[in-house]
Formats: structure tokens, C-alpha cells, sequence
């Protein structure tokens, strides 16, 4: 078994949410964020369990989560993955996997939902090939034929979303734009989530701004029903210390 730390929070805006961290990845993505921590960036204290699966299936029990993320490095390395898969459908939980979508072919996804996992997100990090060979060090055909061939067993049980990072000079706004061109060829349906890349000390990128999120956001709008995204890491930085309120105006008739 390949999970080597778990995070949860009891109260994710009404959500109880878990996640599990699997070590181990055949990517090397040059601003991967286990670089600025291999835990969670996010929490705020930790407990200590003896480790074994058991034991983190207990504390999910006391959990009762909605949903279960399993993430961390790439989960899909593990050969454990079908039986954790298969324990953790029993605690009617949405159970999500998040993936480089590197090693998932068609009979291995449905392998999964049969095993019980409700939803798999496949991470695109970059649209342009050489772009993402120079990122990652691997090719994204694998990545976007993953896209293409578990579209085919999308259900209503079991949902295909695609992630992408914004990140200046490797997937930029334009880019995010050839990407969503491409999910809608095999489906409009198909929901993007786009995450801005979190800066790392002593990696050479910038954290992308606000403007250009907002343009991705826009421009993959145009070809597919749901676009969502992530906060920047510094907005969510200043959330966190100084609550604030979104300003809303009305707008009537004039009298
Ligand atoms: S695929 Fe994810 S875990 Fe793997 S190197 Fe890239 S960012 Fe890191």
C-alpha cells in the first residue's frame, strides 16, 4: 500500500471531506507541489495513528465523509489501489480519484467503477507536447487518450472530470483555450476545473494572475458547459488571515 498520510476536514464549506496521499510518481514535474510540502499545505495541526489501513478506515468511519479524495503523488502506481478502492466503497462515501492519467487505459477505469469509485479526475498539465515534455519529462498523448477513451464509460454513477494547471509559459490561458476545443470534441459535457499553479521557493515560475485565470476561465467557457476553478494560493493566503466579504450590487428599475 502505497498511502503514506491522510488529511481531513470536518467542515469544507458544509462538506466533511478526506483525502488520501499515495507516494510514488512517474512524472517529474519541475514545479510539482510535493516540492514546497509532502503533506498537506493547508492543514492546520496533526494527529498520529498507527499506520495501517485498518486504522485509517476507522478514522474515516468516525469521519463519515462526504467525499474521499485519493491523490497525493499518483495513486494509479499502487497495486492496491482496486482493493482500497473496494473497502472504501463501503463507507458510502463519493469516493474521487485524482490522476496524471498516464496509466489508466479503459479496461483498468472500469475495473475501478466496478471496484465502486464514483468520479476520476485526469490532470493535464500541459496541452502542448513539448510544452509538457519539457514539464513533466513524458509525453500527454497517454493523458489526453485517457480523456478520450474513459469518456466512452462516463455514466451517471460514475463521472470523468479534467483538471488543469495555469501556469505562465506551460499552460497558459491560450492554451487552457486548445484544451477545452479538444474535451469538447469528444464532449462539451465533460467539466474542466482549473487549478493555478501554487508557487514553490526555488522554482523559476511565477504564481499566475488573477486577470489570466479569469481568462481561461472565459475562453474555456465558450466550448464547454462547466468550467470551475481554484483560488490562487495567495488569495486563499489572504482569505484565511483576514476574512472578507464578497460585495454584491442590485440592480432595480429606477422609480
Ligand atoms: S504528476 Fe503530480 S505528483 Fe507527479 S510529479 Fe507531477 S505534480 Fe508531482
Amino acid at each position: 500500500m502505497n498511502i503514506y498520510h491522510m488529511s481531513y476536514t470536518e467542515e469544507f464549506v458544509g462538506e466533511r471531506m478526506a483525502m488520501l496521499s499515495f507516494k510514488g510518481c512517474n512524472f517529474h514535474c519541475i514545479g510539482c507541489i510535493r516540492k514546497r510540502s509532502e503533506y498537506d499545505i493547508y492543514a492546520d495541526e496533526r494527529r498520529y495513528i498507527d499506520w495501517n489501513f485498518e486504522n485509517m478506515v476507522k478514522v474515516l468511519e468516525e469521519l463519515n465523509p462526504h467525499r474521499i479524495y485519493l491523490g497525493g503523488h499518483e495513486p494509479t502506481l499502487d497495486p492496491d489501489l482496486l482493493n482500497i478502492v473496494r473497502r472504501l466503497s463501503k463507507l458510502d462515501a463519493h469516493i474521487v480519484l485524482m490522476t496524471n492519467g498516464s496509466l489508466i487505459d479503459e479496461e483498468y477505469a472500469k475495473e475501478l467503477k466496478d471496484a465502486g469509485l464514483n468520479e476520476l479526475i485526469i490532470s493535464v498539465k500541459a496541452f502542448d507536447a513539448n510544452k509538457h515534455l519539457y514539464y513533466t519529462n513524458m509525453s500527454n498523448e497517454p493523458v489526453l487518450n485517457a480523456i478520450k477513451n474513459l469518456a466512452a464509460i462516463e455514466d451517471d454513477y460514475f463521472r470523468l472530470q479534467v483538471e488543469t494547471i495555469l501556469l505562465p509559459g506551460i499552460n497558459d490561458p491560450w492554451d487552457i483555450e486548445e484544451l477545452a476545443i479538444f474535451i469538447s470534441q469528444i464532449s462539451p459535457a465533460i467539466s474542466l476545473f482549473i487549478e493555478p499553479w501554487i508557487p514553490i521557493e526555488e522554482v523559476e515560475f511565477e504564481e499566475p494572475k488573477k486577470e489570466d485565470l479569469i481568462d481561461a476561465v472565459s475562453r474555456a467557457m465558450k466550448y464547454l458547459y462547466v468550467v470551475s476553478y481554484h483560488p490562487l494560493y495567495s488569495e486563499i493566503k489572504e482569505i484565511r488571515e483576514t476574512p472578507r466579504k464578497a460585495k454584491f450590487i442590485d440592480i432595480l428599475p429606477r422609480p
